[in-house]
């Protein structure tokens, strides 16, 4: 899943992404209000976390000008402690949920679980992804095979959640790393290949039929018939 930051204390911004990301999101962080509106448009994420105090425009009037555009993309926004006008006025903006600032981050962690599920609760009753006989949990992060359950990585889970948002399609090894190590990932270049190694050993080790396939000069994708 991923994740907008929008919050100017960079030491906020980098305490919050080194947290999500441990928890295998997919993490951008923005510094401005304008900033906010163009990434907002232009990848899609699944929760935009969004400060009221914000150099450009602040957390009310991205809001404001998100739900006026249509975006149904869930926000959190980071409130003063005590105030409670800015609660409501974030409320009133259209942002789903508020936490009041300084804020333990269990109980951020515990505010986007809530908030990613109520999205996908409308029209889809579930947070399963399934494809053959592979089922994935978006919400306890835990694959099964059939009947054999398989412990994953929080970056194992972020490629195999990926590659089931994107069932039988080739998806470039570009996009997959964009995907779940973010933009700005300087590290190894093969770093795709080698999750998916690892998801390979843990998802197809007891001879089952392989589900995620190499495709030649692209990349990868999953797929319950070859
Ligand atoms: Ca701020």
């Amino acid at each position: 899943m991923r994740i907008l930051v929008v919050e100017d204390e960079e030491r906020i911004a980098r305490f919050v992404k080194t947290g999500l990301e441990e928890e295998s999101y997919t993490v951008d962080v923005v510094g401005d209000g304008p900033a906010a509106l163009d990434w907002v448009a232009s990848a899609s994420y699944d929760l935009v976390l969004l400060d009221v105090m914000l150099p450009g425009l602040n957390g009310f009037e991205v809001t404001k000008i998100l739900r006026s555009r249509g975006v149904t993309t869930p926000i959190l926004m980071l409130t003063a402690r005590d105030e409670i006008d800015d609660r409501v006025r974030g409320l009133d903006a259209g942002a789903d949920d508020y936490l009041p600032k300084p804020f333990a981050f269990k109980e951020l962690l515990a505010r986007i679980r809530a908030l990613v599920r109520r999205a996908a609760t409308p029209g889809k009753m579930d947070t399963m992804l399934e494809i053959g006989d592979l089922q994935l949990d978006m919400v306890s992060h835990v694959a099964r095979r059939g009947q054999r359950e398989i412990e994953l990585t929080s970056k194992e889970y972020a490629v195999l959640e990926y590659l089931m948002r994107h069932p039988r399609r080739p998806l470039s090894r570009t996009l997959i790393r964009e995907a779940v190590w973010g933009y700005d990932y300087f590290g190894a270049s093969n770093v795709v290949d080698v999750y998916v190694r690892h998801l390979r050993q843990k998802l197809e080790d007891n001879g089952e039929p392989p589900l995620i396939h190499t495709v030649r000069g692209i990349g990868y994708k999953i797929d319950d018939v070859e």
